[in-house]
C-alpha cells in the first residue's frame, strides 16, 4: 500500500517557517542558536529528501532517470536524518550549559563513534546494499543492516534523554518538556508508524516538537538584548548559574567600557550599538583563532562578558590583542573626537572566585577596585581585599545595619562668615559594621538606593536628626538649623510631608529648624510626586538646598527656577582653585548665584588659604575640615559649646 505522505508534506513549510522566524528574530548569536538553526536545515533537507524519495519511487518498475535520483535522494535523507539527530545530541548539552564535556578529546571521540558507525554503513551501502537498496523491481527496500542506523541513531537518543534527565533539577520545567518533547513526540510517532505504516508522521513530530522548542526554549526576549542584538546580561546570568550547578570550570573575561555613557550619548545610540558589535565580534574571533570557544553577553551600557570553556588559558596574553582591536575601532570613533576607555578583568572558576554573587559583583566593579593605570587584572588579586568584600556583602551588611540599628549620625558643622559662628550643621550617617568596620556612605549609600533600602535608612537619619535637635535644644547652643541628605527615592515617597510633620509633632521641632538637601541628579528624575513634595514641604515652612553643585552637569538657569535656599558648592570647585582658571570659575560661580539670591555654602574647604579666598569672594557659610570633621552628637555639642558660647580668646 502507498505511504500517505501529507504529514511530511507540513513538515516542510512548517521547518521552512521556524528557519525564517529565527533568523527574523536574531536568533543567530550563540551556540544553541547556532545549532538549532543547523538542526532546522538538516531536519528540511532529510523532510524533502524522504519526500523526493518516496515520490520517484513509489511506481514500480523504477524508470531509470527515478532510480538515479532516488538513490540520491535516500542517501541525502539517511545522512541528513541521522545527522539531525547528532545535532539534536550536542544542542542538549549547548543549551544545558554542559558543553564543557566536550572539550576532553576523549569524551568527543566517544560521542562520534555511533555517528561514525552509520557513516562507514551509509558509504558502504552502494558496495553491500546491506541497510537498503532502491531498485528499480522493487524500489526502496529496507536492507537486515537497516536496524543498525536505528540502533546508532538510539544511542543519541538514550545518552540525549539521560542527559536531559540529570539536567532537569536547573532546567525550568517548560523548558525541560519542550526539550524532551523532541524525543517522546519522535519515539511516539515512530511507534504509531509501526503499527500504522501508511502514516508518515515522524518528520511532524520532530517538526512540532522544534516549534515547541523555539516557542518556549529560545526565547530572544529571554536570551538576546533587544537593542545590541547580542547575548543578554540575563543569559549571562543564566549562564552563570548553569555552571555553578555543573560545576563547570570555565574562564570569564570582563570588559568593562568606562565611558560608556559618555560615549553613547556622544555619538547616538545607533552608531554606538554599531561600535559594540564590532567589537564584541572581533573578541569573538580573537578567541576562535586561539582555538578558545567562546560564548559572549552584553550588558548595558557596556560591559561584555565572554565566557570560555578553557579553563587555562592565559587570559592576559590576550588583552594587547583585543586593546590593539579595540583601540583600531576606537581610531573609527577618533574622527568624532570619542574614545572608549576600557578594562579587563579574568575571572577563572572555580579556583579562582567560587561563588555566583562574587562573579556578577566583581564583574561590574573590579574597575573601581584595580589601580587607574592598570588596564588588565586577575580577579582572585581583588576578590580577597575589603573593599571588594564590602560590596559583595552590602547586602547583608545593610540589612544587619537597618536590624541592629547599627547607623549613627555625625554633624559636620557649618560656619557662618557674615554671624563669625557656627550656624548649622549637615547630618552625615555613618556605619560601623561588626566586620568591616567603619564603611563610608559614598559606598553604602548608594549601593542602599540600588537595592531600594534607603527609605528606612532615610527615615532613621529624619528620625535621628529631629531626636537630636529637641533634646538638645540647638538654638541655645547658637544653632539655626541641621541640613538633612534626601535620597531621591525619598523625593518621590508620597509620604514625605507627611512623615515630615508627625516627626514635628513628635519631637516639637520646627520645620525652620530643619533644611533638606537634594542633589541635582535627583531632581533630574522629577516625577509630578517630587514637585508636590517640595511645594508641599515648603508651603509648611521646610527650606532646601541643592547639594553638590558643580558635579555633573549643573546649570544655572535650572538652579534659579527650583524652591531653595542654599545651594551648596561641591568640594571639587575648591579643589580646582589653585589654579587660575579653578579660581576664577568659583569667582563667577559665587557671583551667579548671589545675582539669583542664594545662599551659599562651601564644601570641603580644608586650608584656611582657601577659606580666606571664598570669604573673599563673598560667600556666606563654610563647611570643611578646616573646621572640623563630622563628629559624633556628643563631641559636636561639646564642640559647640566650646566654639559658639566661650567668649573667643
Ligand atoms: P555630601 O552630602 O556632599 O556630604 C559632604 C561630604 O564631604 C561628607 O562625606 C563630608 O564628610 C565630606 N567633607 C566635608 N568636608 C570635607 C573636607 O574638608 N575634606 C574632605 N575630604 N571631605 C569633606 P561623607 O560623610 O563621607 O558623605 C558622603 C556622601 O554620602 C554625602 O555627600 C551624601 O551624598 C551621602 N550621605 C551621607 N549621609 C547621608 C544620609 O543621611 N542620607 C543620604 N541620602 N545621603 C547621605
Ligand atoms: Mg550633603
Ligand atoms: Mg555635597
Amino acid at each position: 500500500m502507498d505511504s500517505i505522505l501529507y504529514f511530511d508534506y507540513i513538515a516542510v513549510p512548517l521547518y521552512m517557517v521556524l528557519l525564517f522566524s529565527s533568523f527574523a528574530r536574531g536568533m543567530t548569536k550563540g551556540r544553541s542558536s547556532r545549532l538549532f538553526n543547523w538542526i532546522l536545515i538538516t531536519s528540511l533537507i532529510a523532510t524533502v529528501s524522504d519526500i523526493a524519495l518516496e515520490l520517484l519511487v513509489r511506481n514500480t518498475p523504477v524508470p531509470r532517470v527515478n532510480l538515479i535520483f532516488g538513490n540520491f535522494f535516500a542517501y541525502s535523507y539517511f545522512l541528513f536524518h541521522n545527522g539531525t539527530g547528532l545535532l539534536y545530541f550536542m544542542f542538549i548539552y549547548s543549551i544545558t550549559n554542559t558543553w564543557y564535556v566536550f572539550r576532553k578529546r576523549i569524551n568527543f571521540i566517544f560521542t562520534s563513534i555511533p555517528f561514525d558507525v552509520f557513516l562507514v554503513l551509509l558509504f558502504t551501502n552502494p558496495i553491500f546494499g546491506k541497510c537498503f537498496s532502491v531498485t528499480a523491481q522493487n524500489g526502496y527496500l529496507r536492507g537486515p543492516l537497516m536496524s543498525v542506523f536505528y540502533a546508532m541513531a538510539s544511542v543519541y537518543v538514550i545518552f540525549g534523554l539521560s542527559h536531559l534527565i540529570y539536567c532537569k533539577r536547573f532546567l525550568d520545567i517548560k523548558k525541560w518538556f519542550a526539550l524532551v518533547s523532541m524525543y517522546v513526540l519522535t519515539y511516539g510517532a515512530v511507534v504509531f508508524q509501526f503499527f500504522n505504516d501508511i502514516f508518515l508522521v515522524e518528520l511532524v513530530a520532530s517538526a512540532i516538537s522544534l516549534l515547541l522548542i523555539e516557542l518556549v526554549v529560545l526565547r530572544p526576549d529571554e536570551v538576546l538584548d533587544s537593542v545590541v542584538g547580542l547575548q543578554s546580561w540575563k543569559a549571562y546570568l543564566d549562564t552563570l548559574q548553569k555552571i555553578m550547578i555543573t560545576k563547570q570550570p570555565v574562564q570569564i573575561l570582563a570588559i568593562k567600557f568606562l565611558n560608556a555613557r559618555e560615549v553613547r550619548t556622544y555619538l547616538g545610540e545607533e552608531r554606538y550599538v554599531k561600535y559594540i558589535r564590532l567589537i564584541a565580534d572581533k573578541a569573538l574571533s580573537l578567541a576562535s583563532t586561539e582555538h578558545l570557544h567562546g560564548e559572549l553577553y552584553f550588558e548595558h551600557p557596556g560591559y561584555i562578558y565572554l565566557i570560555i570553556d578553557e579553563h587555562d588559558f592565559d587570559s592576559e596574553s590576550l588583552v594587547p590583542i583585543l586593546a590593539t582591536s579595540v583601540e583600531k575601532y576606537t581610531d573609527d570613533l577618533k574622527g568624532t573626537g570619542a574614545k572608549l576607555e576600557y578594562k579587563v578583568c579574568s575571572i577563572k572558576y572555580p579556583d579562582g572566585l567560587d561563588s555566583y554573587r562574587e562573579i556578577k559583583h566583581i564583574g561590574h566593579h573590579f574597575s573601581e577596585l584595580m589601580p587607574h593605570d592598570q588596564i588588565f587584572i586577575d580577579a582572585a588579586e581583588i576578590n580577597k581585599t575589603k573593599e571588594f568584600q564590602i560590596i559583595n556583602n552590602m547586602n547583608e551588611i545593610l540589612t544587619r545595619a537597618i536590624r541592629d540599628e547599627k547607623f549613627e549620625v555625625y554633624y559636620q558643622p557649618i560656619y557662618s562668615i557674615w554671624d563669625h559662628k557656627f550656624i548649622s550643621a549637615e547630618a552625615l550617617l555613618r556605619l560601623d559594621d561588626e566586620k568591616y568596620g567603619q564603611i563610608s556612605p559614598a559606598e553604602f549609600i548608594p549601593e542602599a538606593e540600588r537595592r531600594g533600602l534607603i527609605l528606612p535608612i532615610g527615615d532613621f537619619v529624619l528620625d535621628a536628626v529631629h531626636k537630636f535637635a529637641s533634646e538638645n535644644e540647638i538654638e541655645k547652643l547658637g544653632l539655626s538649623y541641621i541640613e538633612i541628605n534626601l535620597s531621591v527615592a525619598q523625593c518621590l515617597e508620597r509620604q514625605l510631608p507627611d512623615k515630615m510633620a508627625s516627626l514635628r509633632d513628635k519631637y516639637q521641632v520646627g520645620p525652620d529648624k530643619v533644611n533638606l538637601e537634594i542633589t541635582e541628579t535627583s531632581y533630574d528624575n522629577i516625577g509630578n510626586v517630587m514637585d508636590e513634595n517640595l511645594k508641599i514641604l515648603s508651603e509648611q515652612g521646610y527650606s532646601f538646598s541643592l547639594d553638590d553643585y558643580g558635579v555633573g552637569y549643573s546649570n544655572i538657569q535650572r538652579v534659579s527656577k527650583l524652591p531653595l535656599k542654599i545651594v551648596k558648592i561641591d568640594k571639587s570647585l575648591v579643589d580646582n582653585m589653585n589654579t587660575v582658571s579653578g579660581k576664577s570659575i568659583m569667582n563667577n560661580t559665587v557671583r551667579m548665584m548671589k545675582d539669583i539670591k542664594k545662599e551659599l555654602v562651601i564644601e570641603g574647604v580644608e586650608t584656611k588659604e582657601d577659606f580666606e579666598t571664598l570669604r573673599s569672594m563673598g560667600c556666606d557659610f563654610i563647611q570643611g575640615f578646616y573646621f572640623s570633621k563630622p563628629l559624633p552628637a556628643k563631641d559636636f555639642i561639646d564642640f559647640l559649646k566650646k566654639n559658639n558660647l566661650e567668649p573667643e580668646g
